[in-house]
């Protein structure tokens, strides 16, 4: 199976938190970026394309109709099968965008959200109110979208169990079909870590963070969504394909400045320069990329990570057969030490992470990459 990726970097604000490779919108720099975009799609070998997701970035910063010509440029070229997603901020989301998207073939509208309380939503720098979010669900029942997801965040200064458990209770009564909900992550050289520094006490400790985590599993599960990753879950049926084919090790291409592919054993990162990628792909050469083959343990060490990232696991036949690597014998010190500290267990077929493990799930996957 193959996903494509396209990153959409502009957005009409920048987020404190966020360490994305973005930019501030302006109309003249997204129409270059919209031709660079299409000569990149077009020096693409034609391939067929399971699932196809439109991310950033804000996608819908853009004049709806630059995202429905790209849409018919990737359609053309990889001529998508399956799911097609799309990321929106709420509130830049204008009358007859969605119905545009749908008819250009989008079915999967990803809501940007992260809080539905006002002083949060103002200490993570968005824009957006709880009713517009409600608004812009209506509107995507309205334009046909099969499936409905929203984005929560867990974790922000000032945030309370009660506040969260308000969010998480708003997501649910908007019936929507998915809910990612992740840990805020202080990345280096963002404005939160700045905060950070200044003001360690304003950020949540682990302890106080993994009980956020375990009443969103909680109130979510009960409220008849799955837990099927880490981070994500979802009423049956509405799981999103795409980054299931990234958990399942599978291949995707990424297009756009700083995107990711993994094709036939190999991982290419794109620049993160505006100007180098605008420049190469422009001129019709390639865009400038960090490959590295992933081979032998490596690739098997990544393919766990991925793997255990999903309530499922690692199917232990499956990797054997896969990779040739029998896994509770090969990473039996690690296997072992997780399992004894109660992060990993084991099922007669496969080996998951546990309740307290998925929200240590970052270590827990480092500790089989960093194996020798
Ligand atoms: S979080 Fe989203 S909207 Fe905010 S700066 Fe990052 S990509 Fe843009």
């Amino acid at each position: 199976m193959l996903g494509v990726y396209v990153h959409l970097p502009f957005c009409a604000y920048l987020c404190p938190y966020c360490d994305f490779a973005k930019w501030p919108l302006r109309a003249s720099s997204a129409a270059r970026y919209f031709e660079a975009l299409s000569c990149e799609i077009a020096r693409e070998p034609r391939a067929a394309a399971a699932t196809l997701y439109l991310g950033g970035g804000t996608p819908n910063a853009y004049d709806c109709q630059h995202i429905v010509q790209l849409l018919g440029a990737l359609e053309d070229r990889f001529g998508v099968t399956a799911e097609r997603s799309i990321e929106v901020n709420p509130e830049l989301v204008r009358d007859g965008d969605l119905a545009a998207y749908r008819k250009a073939g989008i079915r999967r509208l990803s809501i940007g959200v992260q809080s539905f309380e006002p002083d949060e939503i103002r200490t993570l720098g968005r824009k957006h109110t709880g009713e517009m979010v409600g608004e812009v669900v209506a509107a995507a029942r309205n334009a046909g979208m099969d499936s409905v997801s929203l984005d929560l965040m867990y974790g922000v200064p000032g945030q309370t169990p009660a506040s969260w458990e308000r969010s998480l209770r708003r997501a649910v009564g908007l019936q929507v079909d998915h809910i990612s909900a992740y840990g805020l992550t202080v990345e280096e050289n963002t404005p939160y870590a700045a905060w950070r520094a200044r003001e360690p006490a304003a950020f949540f400790d682990d302890d106080r963070e993994a009980d956020l985590y375990a009443m969103a599993i909680d109130l979510l599960q009960a409220a008849g969504y799955q837990q099927y990753e880490v981070s994500n879950f979802a009423r049956p049926g509405h799981q999103c394909a795409h980054n299931l084919n990234y958990w399942a090790n599978g291949e995707y291409i990424g297009l756009g400045v700083g995107a990711a592919s993994y094709r036939e054993g190999v991982r290419w990162v794109h620049t993160r320069s505006l100007d180098e990628y605008l420049a190469a792909a422009l001129e019709g050469r390639p865009v400038p990329s960090e490959a590295e083959r992933l081979e032998g343990r490596r690739r098997a060490g990544e393919a766990m990570m991925l793997a255990l990232r999903t309530v499922q696991g690692v199917r232990l036949a499956d990797f054997k057969e896969r990779y040739g690597i029998d896994v509770i014998e090969d990473y039996d010190p690690v296997v072992s030490h997780l399992a004894l500290t109660g992060l990993l267990e084991r099922t007669a077929d496969t080996l998951r992470l546990t309740r307290r493990g998925r929200f240590l799930a970052n270590d827990v996957c480092g500790a089989f990459i960093t194996f020798e």
